[in-house]
């Protein structure tokens, strides 16, 4: 099934106003991370692409009834949900080809796609405003409507998951879309077209879909007048750029930016789950390129030396290698220039801290014709090292050692990100001090990862702007209006 997936994909077309289209900018290759292969070719989209996709927006979201019906959308987002369910397996096999991540993780994405828009499928019949009578004669009702035309632009690292929290309540809203994915997973992508194709009631042009380089396609929609709200996820330098672009017609925005998160680990947790937490939460299992990986992992200084011998012990035994291999746990990372910018982070922390496992490429046999690297662990970490505070976006663990309560909230707080953090105690008075005192936008507490359809995420300081899932992330999508009538007496 796989294969012939790949088969048709061979060139993947950009979907606009309900049309498969080409571009006169013609075509880029997508290979394989973990053997070079070539997987698939897609559009090299032009400015003039970008704005045929912003008016097919733009006369959908004006032209049908679909800002106003609310029972078609939960219907069109219902139907995406089970054909996305159906199809999960197809869907992940394509992820891990282009992405290399192990098929298991790929998978769980797929399905966190199905669950996304099944549970905004429901919401999308449950967008209320609220009424008042502010005076006597007068009443008011505060309404929720769409914003518009609403451009999204994801990154490659958690393509199907981190568009699915921004997609389905976007169409749950009543919002026209313009996606933009990453060059890397472009496919993944692209084949949910084929998806939303088949569902009568998503209006032609509802959802479109253009592939490209983040300049000039990314940076078109996040600068044209006519597109009223960019969800953007990716790099925080990315992120300052698109609000400069959007400034232009002073675009809503939400943005979803990168992170250093902590784990904190307290001699008293339960030690044998804090380790696992740890490695778990290093996001190792997607070669550390996870935005709420737990790169920084502050550890109580009683038990430090216990820590780092189990990690020592621990961490080497990971398997290495093309995530459609049986038992793989760790893919290669996305790309060369991404390889190039860990293993100089990796040397950049030779010097600052202490190597305690991996440090370098593997190029054993055949993961020499991809870009795989040793997940690695530096003690040590001064909290101003170069390689504390820089999202390296690789499988990189620094450890640090803290002294108290007080110490610990110091050095999770000594960054500009404020993404999430994960604490291991037992004591439920320190536990509640890390949840109230570390500045993010989610707080782990003897766990770590847990993201519902139900519950907002998102990022203090650095790591963004406004709320992903839950309530909050279907208003995100939404403008309030206020319409007032007067009684005559
Ligand atoms: P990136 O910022 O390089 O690219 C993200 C997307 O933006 C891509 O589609 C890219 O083509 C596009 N883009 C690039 N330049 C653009 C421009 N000038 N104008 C408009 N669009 C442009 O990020 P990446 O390397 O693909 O992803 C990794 C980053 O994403 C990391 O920093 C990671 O922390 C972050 N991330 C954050 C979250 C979160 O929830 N906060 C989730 C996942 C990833």
């Amino acid at each position: 099934m796989a294969e012939a997936t790949a088969q048709q994909a061979a060139t993947y077309k950009n979907f606009i106003g309900g049309e498969w289209r080409e571009s006169e900018g013609g075509v880029f290759d997508v290979r394989s991370p973990a053997n070079g292969e070539l997987l698939y070719r897609a559009q090299r989209s032009t400015v003039d692409d970008v704005h045929a996709a912003i008016r097919a927006a733009r006369q959908a979201f004006e032209s049908t009834e679909w800002r106003e019906d609310t029972a078609a959308r939960t219907a069109a987002l219902s139907k995406f949900s089970e054909a996305v369910r159906g199809r999960h397996q197809d869907l992940a096999a394509q992820l891990t080809r282009e992405s290399g991540k192990p098929f298991p993780i790929s998978r769980g994405e797929a399905l966190r796609l199905a669950e996304t828009t099944s549970y905004y499928a429901g919401l999308a019949r449950w967008i209320f405003g609220r009424s008042q009578i502010p005076q006597p004669n007068s009443i008011s009702m505060i309404m929720r409507e769409p914003v518009g035309v609403v451009a999204i632009i994801v990154p490659w690292n958690a393509p199907l998951a981190l568009l699915a929290r921004a997609i389905a309540p976007a169409l749950a809203a009543g919002n026209a879309v313009i996606v933009k994915p990453a060059s890397y997973t472009a496919g993944s992508t692209v084949e949910l077209g084929r998806i939303i194709e088949s569902i009568e009631e998503f209006p032609k042009g509802i959802v479109n879909v253009v592939t490209g380089p983040g300049n000039p396609v990314g940076a078109a929609l996040a600068r044209d007048d006519d597109v009223d709200m960019v969800s953007f996820t990716g790099d925080t330098s990315t992120g300052r750029e698109i609000m400069r672009l959007a400034a232009g017609n002073l675009k809503k925005l939400s943005l979803e930016l990168g992170g250093k998160s902590p784990t904190i680990v307290f001699a008293d947790s339960n030690f044998d789950r804090a380790i696992r937490g740890a490695i778990n939460a290093a996001s190792f299992y997607n070669a550390g390129q996870i935005c709420i990986a737990g790169t920084r992992v502050l550890v109580e200084e009683s038990v430090h030396d216990q820590f780092v011998g189990r990690i020592k012990e621990m961490v080497p035994k990971m398997k290495v290698g093309p995530g459609w291999e049986k038992g793989v746990e760790v893919g290669p990372v996305i790309s060369a220039a991404q390889l190039e910018k860990i293993t100089g982070y990796i040397e950049t922390g030779k010097k600052e801290a202490r190597l305690v496992v991996g440090g370098q490429r593997l190029t054993d046999g055949d993961l020499a014709k991809g870009y795989f690297v040793a997940p690695t662990v530096f003690d040590g970490m001064s909290p101003d090292a170069t390689i504390a505070q820089e999202e390296i976006f690789g499988p990189v663990m620094g450890i640090t050692t803290f002294k108290d309560l007080d110490d610990a909230i110091r050095l999770a707080n000594h960054t500009r990100y404020g993404l999430v953090a994960a604490v291991w105690t037992r004591d439920i008075n320190k536990a509640m001090k890390i949840a109230t005192r570390v500045r993010a936008g989610s707080i782990w507490i003897n766990t770590f990862g847990k993201m519902y359809q139900s519950t907002e995420m998102g990022g203090f300081k650095q790591s963004g702007l406004g709320r992903q899932y839950g309530l909050e992330g279907l208003f995100e999508y939404t403008e309030l209006k206020h319409v007032n009538i007067q009684i005559e007496k």
